[in-house]
């Protein structure tokens, strides 16, 4: 892992049983507090993404939102924020997936992309890859092209990047906990 990759980790907090037990959150918020690598954060994807042609950063509800605005701003891209269901006031596309207890649904405004788009998805964290994956359909339903999907932090034990991987999307995380 690169020296900035360990910094970025590093200021990430574990908080343990939260919202429920048995859960380890992956709290993003002293990261975020602390300017220098939240800056180190940022211009790493801008690193990453400055030369992929994107046309939008699909930036999923709530901390996606955190990261896909400074980095449309940056690049200057057009920031599509995915939403939970009920908060989008035009016509939408939406996608069902399970939770570990339920469901959930996502929405996008069906004029978000054009046909052809570029499309960054964005998130703070893949678990189980279930957000990710029903948002890159949501990019597919409008008939645009999920060029990656990024996050700080991969879990690979639930194995959401490996299911997000089999279903032909690339995956980038700039850490993992195990
Ligand atoms: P999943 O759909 O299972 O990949 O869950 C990913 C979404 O749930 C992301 O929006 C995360 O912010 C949130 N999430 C799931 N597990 C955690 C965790 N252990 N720590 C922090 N956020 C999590």
């Amino acid at each position: 892992m690169s020296a900035y990759s360990q910094e970025i980790k590093d200021a990430i907090r574990t908080v343990a049983n939260w919202p429920e037990d048995g859960v380890m959150f992956r709290d993003i918020m002293p990261l975020l507090q602390n300017r220098s690598v939240f800056r180190k954060l940022i211009d790493s994807f801008v690193h990453r993404y400055q030369d992929q042609q994107l046309d939008a950063i699909a930036a999923i509800d709530a901390r996606g939102f955190i990261l896909g605005a400074p980095l449309a701003y940056e690049l200057g891209l057009s920031l599509v924020p995915v939403r939970k269901k009920g908060k989008l006031p035009f016509k939408t596309v939406t996608q069902s997936y399970d939770l570990e207890y339920g469901s959930a649904t996502i929405e996008l405004h069906t004029d978000a992309f054009k046909p052809g788009d570029r499309v960054l998805v964005m998130d703070d964290l893949i678990a189980t890859g279930g957000t990710m994956l029903a948002a890159c359909e949501l990019v597919r339903q409008l008939q645009a092209e999920v060029v990656e999907v990024a996050a700080i932090i991969d879990l690979p034990d639930l194995k959401g990047s490996e299911k997000l991987r089999n279903a032909g999307f690339d995956v980038y995380a700039i850490c993992e906990f195990d």
